[in-house]
Parts: structure tokens; sequence; C-alpha cells
């Protein structure tokens, strides 16, 4: 039996280019969406491929789902060895004055309670894996680092994101569990969309990275399938920043 790996919101855009580059490398993977449809649009695809795969339909935010998913998985699999939190959701760009309670609180809840609840709930499956132990990759972004106006609940989830990262990374340690942020930034997921869109960048948008084009969810997955080898073991808590060299580009206020 290969390892097993969980990610969340593995249905849509880097989550399901993520699931594919572990499926195709061997993993087991279990996709962990809130999106049936999707989910089990991808799972299609991934068996026609020969990928072992699971679909559970999870809300990340929910702790009868987080806690469902991970005893379902190891029912299924008799083991974890990788969680990929990825699931999230972006802002609406509306000032501070205009955010609503609501808006905070669900964006908060997605992206960082369903973090750290997927986080605290693998850890019982994790902990057998005794010497072997576990890789928990959490998905933050550059807006913890950077910012544009109007990005308050997103950019304090994905801040908080990397500080629970370095918190979980030096707990789990005695669990032989390496925890790391990733930091994508500019990231076109368009052909991973379900159903999958035409893109709809601009040259002028390719040109604000040092490397000339907005990323595409195979930049992060290719990262993220060495963090979780055994060729990255002495790698934890960390965050790693994958933009194109946009975060180091100085910009000028008018
Ligand atoms: P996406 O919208 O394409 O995919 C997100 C997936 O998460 C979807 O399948 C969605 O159904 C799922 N999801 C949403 N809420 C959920 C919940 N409560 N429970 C379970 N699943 C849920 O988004 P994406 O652009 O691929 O982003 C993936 C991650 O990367 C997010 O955490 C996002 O904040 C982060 N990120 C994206 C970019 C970018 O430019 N695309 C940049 C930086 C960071």
């Amino acid at each position: 039996m290969g390892k097993v790996a969980i990610v969340t919101g593995g249905a849509k855009g880097i989550g399901a280019s993520i699931s594919y580059t572990l499926g195709k490398r061997g993993y087991s993977v279990v996709i962990a969406d809130v999106d049936e449809e999707a989910g089990l649009y991808r799972l299609e695809q991934f068996h026609k491929e020969n990928i072992d795969s699971l679909f559970v339909r999870t809300d990340v935010s929910s702790e009868t789902d987080v806690k469902n998913l991970m005893d379902e998985v190891y029912k299924r699999y008799g083991r974890i060895d990788v969680l990929i939190n990825n699931a999230g959701i972006g802002f609406s760009g509306r000032s501070i004055e205009e955010q609503t309670l609501e808006e905070w609180r669900k964006i908060i809840d997605t992206n960082l309670t369903g973090t750290w609840l997927c986080s605290k709930y693998v850890i019982n499956y994790m902990k057998r894996n005794k010497e072997r132990g576990g890789v928990i990759i959490n998905i933050a972004s550059t807006r913890a680092l950077q910012s544009e106006p109007n990005t308050e609940p997103y950019s304090a989830s994905k801040g908080g994101i990397v500080a629970l990262t370095h918190s979980l990374a030096v707990s789990l340690s005695k669990y032989n569990i390496r925890v790391i942020a990733v930091s994508p930034g500019w990231i076109d997921t368009s052909r991973w969309q379900y159903p999958p869109k035409e893109s709809r960048l601009t040259n002028l948008d390719h040109k604000q990275h040092l490397t000339r084009r907005v990323g595409i969810p195979e930049d992060i997955s290719s990262i993220v399938l060495f963090l979780v080898s055994d060729e990255a073991s002495w790698i934890s808590g960390v965050n790693f920043v994958i933009d194109g060299g946009m975060t180091v580009r100085m910009i000028y206020l008018d």
C-alpha cells in the first residue's frame, strides 16, 4: 500500500492540481471538498487515469464533517500520511467600512478554522505512523505578507495560517510530523475549474511578475510534491513563497 494524502478543496483549482500530481506519483488521494458535483467529476477523471482516489464531501469549517473525513479515510486505507489544507475562499473587495461581520466570519471559519480543525483531527491518525511520521502542508498566500486595499478578512486568515504553521510545526515534531506553509502568488486556475474556463489574463497581468507570467496550479503542485517527499525531510516550520517574484518587486504609491 502506497502513501495516503488528503487534499481539502481538492475538487477545483490549485487543490485539484495537487490531487492529480500526488495521484500520478502513486499516492492514494482523498478529495475533501464541499462541492459534491465537482468532486465526483474529478474522481471520475482520476479513475480513468487509474489514480486510486476517494471523494468525501466535507465542509472544512464543520467539526462533524472533519471528524467524519478522518474516520472514513482511516477506515478505507488504514493510514494517513499527508494532509494538504488547501480549501479556501476569497474576499469581496469591499472596503472595511462595508464588510460585514458575517463575511469576516465565513472567511476566517473556512480558511483559518478549517486548517486548524483538519490539522487537529488528523494527528490521532498520523501519530500511528511512528517513525514514518506525516506531513501537513497549509496553503496560505502572499496576501499574508503584502497587501492592497480591502483584503482584511482574507489577509488576516492567511497571516493566521502562517503563524498556525509555526506553532503546529513545533507542537507536532514529537510525532515526526512536519508542517509547512506554502504561499502562492497570483495563480490562474481557469483550466482546473469545473467546468474548465477560458483564461481572461492580459499581457499586463503577466508583466507584473519577474518571470513575465502569472502562475499556474502546476507551479504549486510540483513544489508540494517535493515538500511532502522524503527528500524534504529536513524542512519544517517555514513558509514557502511561490509567486514568480511578484512580492519582492517594489511598487510606488501615487
Ligand atoms: P478555487 O476556488 O479554485 O478552489 C477552492 C476549492 O475549495 C473549491 O473546490 C471549493 O469548492 C473548495 N472549498 C471552498 N470552501 C470549502 C469548504 N468550506 N470546505 C471544503 N472545501 C471548500 O481556489 P484556488 O484559487 O484554487 O485556491 C486554493 C487555495 O489557494 C485557497 O486556500 C486560496 O486562498 C489559495 N490561494 C490561491 C491563489 C490564487 O491566485 N488562485 C493565490 C494565493 C493563495
